[in-house]
């Protein structure tokens, strides 16, 4: 959780105005409590959700398809920054192997936000599914705890952390009904077109354990299955 405070203080956490929102989603029911300071977006955590990298890796994705290894600008703190530039000098050599980019030196992040060069992140290398996350590998071979290379954002995607005024926080994600905060609609991203039965909370569970702890994540995993109970979209959502 304070990697999570810190990032909000300095990343680049979603700051359009969400009061709005808010207030629609607790009129019709749909805003849960997370616990503490935590408000939840019920339908955007209870939306189906599967991550298939070979769906929106570009080459290989049907037109109009967009993935947020290739198509979002992922902006990183001054401490990830730090973080990973500590890392390249073995990360450079391993990337170069599996990455032409790499044999070219590439500038990795411009104005605190990763570059794309040939339309990827610099970080999206060759893997049969399309493309793997350098950093994300790099953090399970050497044994680091998820976040220690891979960004904040890159973690959270499709969640969304909004900072609603110290100490109030709302997680919630992209979804049709929050895309225009956002500014980019959900459709585009094969993650969230599908009719997939696992929902998002529960494909995000190990995130959210890891930034809020496992009860508050069993918490939240509960407050969305009562909530697709209650609604009747789920009549198979366990206690
Ligand atoms: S989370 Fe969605 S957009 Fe990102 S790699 Fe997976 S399918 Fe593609
Ligand atoms: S850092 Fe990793 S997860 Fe983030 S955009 Fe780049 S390849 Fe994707």
């Amino acid at each position: 959780m304070s990697s999570l405070r810190d990032w909000l203080g300095t990343g680049d956490a979603a700051d359009a105005d969400w009061g709005g929102h808010v207030r629609r989603l607790a009129a019709r029911g749909e805003l849960g409590f997370g616990g503490g300071d935590l408000l939840l977006d019920l339908p955007a955590l209870a939306q189906p959700h599967a991550c298939r990298p070979a769906s929106c890796a570009p080459r290989l994705r049907a037109a109009g398809c967009r993935s947020c290894c290739a198509d979002l600008d992922v902006e990183v703190s001054a401490a990830e920054q730090a973080a990973i530039e500590a890392a390249l000098p073995s990360l450079r050599t391993e990337l170069a192997e599996r990455d032409p980019r790499w044999q070219a030196a590439p500038s990795w992040v411009d104005g605190g936000v990763l570059t794309r060069p040939g339309g990827r992140c610099v970080f999206a290398a060759p893997a049969p599914t399309g493309f793997g996350c350098a950093l994300h590998a790099a953090e399970d071979r050497r044994g680091l705890p998820r976040g220690a290379l891979k960004p904040m954002p890159c973690r959270l995607f499709p969640l969304v952390v909004v900072d609603l005024g110290e100490p109030t926080l709302l997680l919630t994600a992209l979804h049709r009904s929050t895309g225009r905060h956002l500014g980019l609609p959900a459709r585009p991203f094969p993650c969230l077109s599908g009719d997939d039965t696992v929902r998002l909370v529960d494909s995000a569970h190990d995130t959210l354990a890891e930034l809020w702890g496992a009860r508050a994540a069993g918490r939240i995993r509960r407050a969305v299955r009562r909530y697709l109970r209650n609604s009747g979209a789920d009549a198979g959502a366990g206690a």
